[in-house]
């Protein structure tokens, strides 16, 4: 069967590959792949910065934002045959860790953790894929395509459980949110802060396109230029772009008591100047918080699915800029267009 894959490391060696069935040992569950969502860090894999093979093998097959229908599961499981699914990207380390012993493989400590299509595990850019019925989210049937939207919300729910639990270490009250970055994350984090009942201001390069008509569909502002010029003063910012200069940039601009939430995973070394004595005063007088957020476990799942529901299907069904069979998935990996926001690859053929 046709999987898309890659040789972690190694730059330009994505490839459709012609890859066995999947070993039962993956998991009960068997399931066909409906589509699968490609994001940055697809990318970065593919162009040799991040990743890894599962051990003793040279190739990934990549993908970690499914969607798939149930062919076989166990008998009286929660899982039945025909069910909508997606794979949870994250497997607890194997100790484990005192985090993953609890279900919160998302805060691993010990950095053992295993990710479907991105270290360690294959993904599920593949015809069929298994795994176990336990590691599944069940969807919605009623969500249809827009069920490969899950994993990047989760992401996103992660994101503003946390920013909730560091605003209620005193009274807080929030009133206005900055998001940096139109992509898919920074979108469905503003989604989820006007879902707050936040006021929601959101800070791209893109003068004009999709991003602000998705943006202004939601109710929110939308910015270009600097921080300082779209909304310096925010209560809650998500940094959803790891640009080292926005990074620098939302440090500074937020409001006493701000809290500040990093979810780009940024290149390595790119210098930036900055004043930290200035940033450490600044944080220090103001009761700042700065915190870096990754990945979810299955609460931010279910949360996402929650968030989806309570969304205009219309809405989420722009995000969806482009399909492609999984045939071409190479070419979709190397040349982003301008227009993109969410590419999502369907089964080879379809
Ligand atoms: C995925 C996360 C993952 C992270 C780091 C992101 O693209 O959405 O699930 O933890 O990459 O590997």
């Amino acid at each position: 069967m046709k999987a898309l894959t890659v040789r972690p490391g190694k730059a330009g060696s994505a490839k459709i590959d012609d890859v066995a069935e999947p070993d039962p040992a993956e998991g009960a569950a068997l399931v066909e792949m409906v589509a699968v969502g490609v994001c940055g860090t697809d990318r970065e894999l593919a162009a040799g910065e991040y990743g890894e093979a599962p051990p003793g093998e040279d190739r990934l097959v990549l993908g970690h934002e499914s969607l798939g229908r149930v062919l076989e599961a166990p008998d009286a499981g929660e899982i039945a045959a025909g069910d909508l699914v997606a794979g949870i990207v994250r497997r607890p380390d194997p100790v484990p860790c005192s985090s993953c012993a609890v279900g919160e493989w998302d805060m691993c400590r010990n950095g053992l953790y295993t990710e479907h299509g991105i270290k360690g595990l294959h993904g599920f850019a593949r015809e069929r894929w298994r795994e176990e019925p336990d590691r599944l989210v069940r969807l919605d049937p009623g969500l249809g395509l827009l069920g490969v939207l899950i994993e990047p919300t989760s992401v996103v729910a992660k994101a503003w459980e946390q920013i909730e639990r560091i605003g209620h270490r005193a009274h807080w009250e929030p009133r206005n949110v900055l998001v940096t970055g139109a992509g898919p994350i920074g979108l469905l984090a503003a989604l989820l802060g006007v879902q707050r009942g936040l006021e929601v201001h959101v800070l791209d390069r893109a003068a004009e396109g999709l991003k602000p008509e998705l943006v202004g569909a939601l109710g929110a502002t939308y910015h270009t230029g600097s921080v300082g010029g779209a909304e310096p003063d925010a209560d809650v910012v998500v940094e959803c772009t790891g640009a080292p200069q926005l990074v620098a940039d939302v440090l500074t601009h937020n409001a006493p008591s701000g809290v500040v939430c990093l979810t780009g995973v940024s290149a390595r070394g790119r210098i930036t100047t900055l004043d930290l004595g200035g940033i450490n005063r600044l944080m220090v007088l103001e009761n700042d918080v700065v915190f870096g957020s990754v990945n979810a476990n299955r609460r931010h799942y279910e949360a996402a699915a929650a968030a989806l529901a309570a969304t205009d299907p219309r809405w989420l069904e722009r995000l969806l800029t482009r399909r492609v069979p999984l045939d071409d998935a190479v070419g979709v990996l190397a040349h982003q267009r301008p227009e993109d926001i969410k590419v999502v690859l369907s089964p080879p053929g379809r």
